[in-house]
């Protein structure tokens, strides 16, 4: 990370500038990273009396800013920059085979996308603020991001990608919206990994005939939500089939698996309609349906890769579930704080907000030490809390220092540290 850093091109005047940018960014992301509004604060009072601190010796930062400061200088970079960081890391669990293990099919890759707003103000608003206008006449100002994350029905992590803005820009007439920057986010994955093969996952939204042409236009699949009421045509034509192709098993809790496909079906009923594959899934417990969930593919289905594909559509929920509801809730509280600034600071407090959750699921995947503290601290909550506290007082000369006097230095339990 910090080397990448140092690379950002600085659009200020270098004479005037009391911080680096480099030492700036690094601020703000290990203040995600530990999720740490103070964490500053009791740097200094290290500093004071060690002549360092733990951001100089695991953040590699020299000295910094106020958060005015920070905001300020946050505000000018261009967030394109962040872009590269994505890319090297991805590339790197790459390289160490670390993406194996999530692919969905030999050689493919699931990617989920949606569309998650990071900033919203009823006053606060720039020229590409997304508006909504209510009943009463109110504007709400919003902006957002088209995400994509990697995931594997399997695996308990998520990774993230470069996310699209969905943001308005100068003389467009109609505001910009989610499936437009769903076109532009698989040209952007696409070219940041253009010899990755990936499985395209989204909503019902995203199952329209534009997207799905500039989905398999970059040479992806695509496994999209499929619903009745949007695809009137597509079911009624399922509906003329005596039966479609099937099979089920029963698993070890006796839930029942179904699952039945037909190739080769118009997605609608326009003149130049694409064809699709349709799958279904339904699970089936003491006779009743517990879940039901159909999706369209160009990917053609048979027995061998029916369940692999209904288990991937299905496991899209995490990119709500493990990767927003992380970045709203869990600690990393991304509409909160940080505030609109006027060009680019909610949009990079956002990346560096997700930058620090794809660190810690890179922990969780490949870090032994890492592994080891979660095991030994039970919750991850319980973890990080001594992450923090840790740091507040002692300093380290490195990341796996911190981790070896945590693995050593173990003795309040989760349940004796949260009793009231
Ligand atoms: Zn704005």
């Amino acid at each position: 990370m910090s080397s990448h850093i140092e690379s950002f091109d600085d659009p200020r005047q270098q004479g005037k500038c009391t911080y680096t940018l480099h030492d700036t960014v690094m601020s703000a992301f290990a203040c995600m990273y530990f999720q740490d509004p103070s964490l500053v604060q009791f740097q200094k009072r290290l500093e004071r009396k060690y002549q360092r601190s733990n951001l100089n010796t695991l953040f590699r930062i020299k000295e910094t800013p106020k958060d005015n400061q920070m905001k300020d200088i946050l505000d000018t970079i261009d967030s394109e920059c962040f872009a590269p960081v994505f890319k090297d890391y991805f590339e790197r669990l790459r390289r160490h085979h670390h993406l194996q293990s999530f692919e969905v099919l030999p050689g493919k890759l699931l990617c989920a996308i949606d569309g998650t707003q990071y900033h919203s103000s009823k006053s606060v608003h720039c020229d590409g603020c997304l508006t909504k206008q209510h009943r009463n006449g109110e504007i709400t100002y919003n902006h957002a991001v088209l995400q994509g994350a990697i995931m594997h029905p399997s695996q308990r992590q998520v990774i993230p990608v470069m996310p699209e803005a969905i943001k308005n820009t100068d003389g467009a007439k109609k505001q910009d919206c989610e499936m437009n920057a769903a076109k532009r986010f698989v040209k952007r994955l696409k070219k940041a990994h253009p010899r990755q093969s990936f499985i395209i996952c989204g909503d019902g939204l995203m199952s329209k005939q534009p997207l799905i042409e500039s989905t398999l236009a970059e040479g992806f699949s695509f496994l999209f939500m499929a619903k009745k009421d949007d695809h009137k045509y597509l079911y009624d034509w399922l509906a003329a089939y005596e039966s479609l192709s099937s099979q089920s098993y029963t698993d070890e809790k006796d839930v029942t698996h179904q699952f039945s496909w037909q190739n080769d079906v118009p997605l609608h009923g326009g003149e130049k309609s694409i064809h699709v594959n349709y799958l279904e899934y339904r699970q089936i417990k003491k006779g009743k349906q517990t879940y039901l969930g159909s999706w369209v593919s160009d990917i053609e289905i048979n027995k061998d890769n029916v369940i692999a594909l209904a288990k991937a559509g299905r496991c899209r929920w995490k990119i709500e579930n493990e990767c927003f509801n992380s970045l709203k809730n869990q600690g990393y509280e991304v509409e909160h704080n940080y505030g609109h600034g006027h060009e680019n600071l909610s949009y990079n407090m956002y990346l560096l907000t997700l930058l620090a959750f794809f660190y810690h699921q890179i922990f969780e995947l490949t870090d032994g030490a890492y592994q080891q503290c979660r095991q030994e601290y039970g919750s991850k909550r319980f973890l990080w809390e001594n992450f923090r506290v840790t740091i507040r007082y002692v300093l380290f000369d490195s990341w796996a220092d911190l981790m070896t006097h945590l693995l050593t230095d173990h003795e309040i339990t989760e349940e004796a540290y949260y009793r009231p």
